[in-house]
């Protein structure tokens, strides 16, 4: 939550500064704010409440000069409203210093109480300007703003990043890192901060990581590195693996669209080179080793939103092929229960953008109580795989709409890869059964493919929706996490009641909220589906159609059996019962983006959402 951007270079941070929010505005879209520090050496700042553009707006009517360094911040309101004053930067020193903020300074009521009897004044409601004040005040002694920053960072409880410029010292941005992202782009004569590359990557693709608990202070020709205490750390340089037009909506009417279009090769990267020799092979598991995972007698995995949901189906194929147990947590219920961990349980992480607070703590806390962290992200040298054993990266690339699309089928690709590989590691699933799931993942990406081409069907289906009310969503054995998530993508994009329910639950309470009309979307198994949940889903529909129920039935091409009792239909390939899940989700990731259009909503940003929850 929030994107962050600093700079140092030539004279045009402004056009910087505002790139970079624009490339990060999916982490929040409260407000968005700029400070620069002009050629003459005056820091000046705008700021405004509302979308990026506002931001742009106000810069057009109400210009500041240019300058050689800069910060910028697009927010996600935690303490205090999504108002211009509230807004970053927050400034300190007499305005003479200016700080943005990403997460939560969680003791921020105590030092405000101890800055106003100080006589302090302050112009918001945010925890953030408390950090701005103490800052500027320890600038008045340390005439460092490095030095005041790791002063400051000492007496802050909870999650940040900061970044503080000083017009006393132009050419230098110094940020801090606590639990929040913070990364460093390397450039010629210049040099960026940002929550993540996306910050800067249209003009540098050399990155370098920052620790936990680092302070960075960037000068057009130089970057350092220390801790919290001063020491100077060893800093590691990464290439950015993807360039800048790929987070770029190339035409697409939003990136949601465009992310959708790419799932196919979302699922075909997370394969390459797993998959080898009909067999698969996870080397990025060597952190841990065979002998370890012969010996797991239990796997954790945590995960919140979509993510959750791309673990539960992890489950039903890791039990099935690994025959160890299974559990699926939502990260910030897990640590708070005093879970029971041993250096024989594997827990799996998993977050897109590998900043995900609650999973993050999570992950911390399962190392420390010593399991196996093996976690499941698709961003290099984020936060949680620096902090795991191991990790498979999904290869999904960059996911801007705040929905996550193409990266929630990466990871239940790169779990079932997960499966496949402990089962071969414990021979629990023989050459030939490998071989079969192997077979049918690769097929994956082209059977999407084809679902995609029923876009049009389920737009149209969408726009005869858009007075909807409520819609359910049913699904059985692995359709049951596809219904889950469903139900999720259309509360968060189309702002509608949606629940998704296990099809056997039925009759166990959801049908009583059948009425006449009621929209449902079922998951319907194959009618070769080996277990035989066919018949007893078709019967369900028969349920809730007989107390008037509208069904949308997502099935395999050719069931017959269930045309007679569907309103519509949305058929999906043929592939083996595991597998269904990875297309049968596709039409419902469709549906509620153009339910959200139809309704003339913001498909990339919904209201009150922000792409990574970095804030606990
Ligand atoms: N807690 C700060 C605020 O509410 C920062 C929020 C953010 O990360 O955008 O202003």
């Amino acid at each position: 939550m929030c994107g962050i951007v600093g700079y140092v270079g030539d004279s045009k941070s402004i056009e910087v500064l505002l790139g970079g929010l624009r490339r990060q505005e999916y982490r929040g879209y409260d407000s968005a704010g700029i400070a620069v520090i002009d050629v003459d050496g005056h820091l000046d700042s705008r700021k405004k409440a509302g979308k990026l553009q506002a931001l742009v707006d106000e810069l057009e009517s109400n210009p500041i000069a240019d300058g050689a360094t800069g910060i910028g911040h697009t927010r996600w309101a935690t303490h205090g409203g999504p108002t211009d004053r509230n807004a970053h930067p927050q400034l300190g020193d007499n305005g003479k210093l200016a700080l943005i903020h990403n997460g939560i300074i969680e003791n921020f009521f105590e030092l405000k109480e101890e800055l106003l009897a100080e006589g302090a004044v302050f112009t918001s409601d945010t925890d953030s300007e408390v950090a701005a004040l103490l800052v500027g005040k320890a600038y008045q002694e340390t005439k460092d703003v490095t030095e005041a920053l790791r002063q400051v960072v000492a007496r802050l409880h909870g999650a940040f990043t900061l970044l503080v410029v000083h017009e006393d010292q132009p050419g230098v941005v110094v940020g801090a890192r606590r639990n929040s992202p913070l990364v460093i782009g390397l450039g010629d004569g210049e040099n960026f901060l940002g929550s993540d590359v996306a910050a800067f990557v249209e003009h540098t693709r050399r990155a370098v990581e920052i620790g936990q608990d680092q302070i960075a202070t960037i000068r057009t020709d130089s970057v350092s590195v220390t801790d919290f205490d001063g020491n100077p750390v060893e800093t590691k340089e990464y290439e950015i693996n993807w360039d800048a037009s790929a987070a770029e909506k190339g035409g697409w009417s939003s990136f949601m669209a465009k992310e959708i279009s790419e799932e196919p090769e979302a699922v075909a990267k997370t394969l390459l080179g797993r998959v080898v020799a009909e067999s698969v092979r996870l080397p990025e598991l060597d952190g841990i080793g065979d002998e370890i995972l012969e010996n797991i007698d239990r796997i954790v995995i945590i995960a919140c939103g979509t993510a959750a949901y791309a673990g539960m189906l992890g489950k039903y194929a890791i039990e099935k092929w690994s025959r160890i147990p299974v559990d699926v947590e939502l990260s910030h219920e897990f640590r708070y229960r005093d879970p029971i961990l041993t250096e024989r349980t594997l827990v799996v992480s998993i977050s897109q953008s590998g900043e995900t607070m609650d999973t993050l703590m999570a992950v911390k806390y399962a190392k420390e109580a010593g399991a196996q962290v093996l976690s499941i992200c698709n961003t290099q040298g984020s936060s949680i795989p620096r902090e795991s054993h191991a990790v498979l990266y999904t290869h999904a690339g960059p996911e801007v709409a705040v929905a996550s699309t193409k990266a929630f089928l990466a990871q239940v690709t790169a779990l079932y890869l997960l499966g496949l590989h402990l089962g071969r590691v414990r021979s629990t699933i023989n050459p030939d059964e490998i071989a079969a799931a192997a077979a049918e993942l690769n097929d994956i990406p082209e059977k999407i493919a084809e679902v995609l081409l029923s876009a049009a069907s389920i737009k149209q289906l969408a726009h005869w929706m858009t007075d909807t009310k409520s819609v359910l969503f049913l699904g059985r054995n692995v359709g049951f996490p596809v219904a889950l998530e469903g139900a999720l993508k259309l509360k968060e994009l189309a702002y509608i009641h949606a629940e998704g329910f296990a099809a056997g639950e039925l009759k166990h309470g959801p049908i009583a909220l059948i009425e006449p009309g009621q929209i449902v979307f079922v998951i319907v198994p194959s009618p070769r589906d080996p277990l035989s949940l066919h018949p007893k889903v078709v019967s369900n529909i028969q349920e809730i159609r007989a107390r008037g129920a509208r069904v949308i039935a997502i099935a395999e091409k050719g069931d017959a059996a269930v045309l007679p009792f569907a309103d519509e239909v949305i058929p999906i390939p043929l592939a083996g019962s595991l597998f269904e899940p990875l297309l049968a989700v596709v039409p419902l990731h469709i549906f509620a983006m153009e339910l959200s259009a139809a309704k003339g909503l913001d498909v990339d940003q919904p209201r009150n959402l922000a792409k990574s929850v970095t804030v606990e």
